[in-house]
């Protein structure tokens, strides 16, 4: 999947207002009425279906028909646009570059950032293809309408944000959070190698040692990564590993969590194993009791990404698989090239029109396209 610069380009303000109006009726319409796109856009007339039409030509929207109505909704790369768009109003992200990785549910580029320094884009695509899977998907349905990969892309970008904020405020080595609009997570990039790629390293005994200590840090801040393994971990060149990817963190006091720990303490022993041929007869278990130092979960509940939003969360993954380990269960971005483009895509800010779209629409009070910041789907 890229992300479509010609269309960031090229966007009057009207259109922008028409996409923005499809999201906001998404909320509420599985597809969205001309009419109410109409309305909530403020374009009177006919006109409004000029715009839907160059919309669906540039393939940022979709139409379909269900058995009352023709609708629209947004498709990816429309809801792609709404985020770049708002981040690189804030100045967060101010051109697209380079696509580096295609993972299971995300793709990740290098762009630019504020001070024109290279950030990474993980833009979270839930849904891309594990909703085939989903037992029920009634659970994702509000009401008539097809899972929400929106919403879940959103909720796991919104989840890995919180926890890389925290973990970060708390020195674990972790990208530095930027910003994260929608189910977009802007970061600091991280210049170092997937360990994953890394056939030698000086002393793989200290290294362990470093990774397993990490392993009960978290632990003792009340966290569990849940998918702590070789393409997770970026090993720079002095040697400290970098942790990341973290919608499937789990709090210790969760059902699972002895689970979870003792499958990233495994994941680490086995590929130390096999890739270092280095064991050892050192390694943590999982204690309730750790004395635990801080409540990062409680920390993450109050960033905003609530208690909900995570017990939703956790519910998708369980039903998809994705909280399966990365390593059996995707391929690796760097043995398969072939989705990664390496064209470069320029989005130079402000050719849209300006007025509009600070953050996400509001879906409190009346809909409208004017947005405010809110970010509340309830
Ligand atoms: P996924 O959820 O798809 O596994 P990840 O967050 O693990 O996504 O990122 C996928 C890959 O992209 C990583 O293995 C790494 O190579 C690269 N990557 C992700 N974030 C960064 C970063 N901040 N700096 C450098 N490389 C990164
Ligand atoms: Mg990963």
């Amino acid at each position: 999947m890229r992300l479509d610069a010609k269309a960031l380009r090229y966007m009057s303000s009207d259109d922008f207002r028409v996409l923005t109006a499809i999201e906001v009726g998404s909320r509420n319409h599985d597809i969205v009425p001309a009419p109410l796109i109409a309305q909530l856009s403020h374009i009177r007339g006919g006109g409004v279906n000029r715009y839907i039409g160059d919309l669906i030509k540039r393939k940022l929207i979709a139409s379909e028909t269900n058995s009352k109505y023709v609708g629209y909704k947004l498709i990816y790369a429309g809801y792609d646009y709404l985020a770049l768009k708002t981040l690189s109003k804030r100045g967060t992200v101010t051109s697209v570059g380079n696509q580096i990785g295609v993972g299971k549910e995300s793709d990740i580029f290098v762009v630019a950032g504020e001070d024109e320094e290279q950030v990474v884009l993980k833009v979270h695509r839930l849904g891309r293809q594990s909703f085939r899977n989903v037992k029920n998907k009634r659970d994702y349905f509000r009401q008539d309408q097809s899972p929400s990969w929106m919403y879940m892309s959103r909720l796991s970008a919104m989840k890995e944000f919180a926890f890389m904020k925290v973990l970060y405020e708390h020195g674990f080595p972790v990208p530095k959070p930027i910003d994260q609009n929608r189910h977009v997570v802007v970061m600091g990039l991280v210049d170092a190698f997937p360990l994953r790629q890394i056939t030698e390293v000086g002393e793989p005994g200290k290294l362990y040692s470093t990774l397993m200590d990490l392993i009960v840090r978290l632990a003792k801040h009340g966290l569990i990564h849940g998918d702590f393994n070789e393409f997770n971990i970026l090993l720079q060149e002095n040697g400290e590993p970098v942790l990341i990817d973290f919608p499937q963190m789990v709090s210790t006091s969760h059902p699972n969590a002895e689970y979870y720990f003792n499958r990233d303490v495994d994941c680490i022993r086995t590929f130390f194993k096999r890739r270092f041929n280095y064991e050892s007869v050192l390694y943590p278990k999982f204690r309730l009791d750790a004395d635990k130092d801080f409540n990062l979960d409680v920390q993450v509940a109050a960033s905003g990404f609530t208690k909900k939003d995570q017990a939703q969360l956790e519910k998708y993954q369980e039903d998809v698989g994705a909280n399966q380990n990365e390593g059996e269960t995707r391929s690796d971005y760097y043995d398969s090239h072939e989705d990664v483009s390496d064209e470069e895509f320029v989005y130079s800010g402000d050719e849209a029109g300006s007025e509009e779209d600070e953050g996400e629409p509001s879906t409190k009070g009346k809909e409208t396209a004017d947005s405010g910041d809110g970010d509340d789907e309830s």
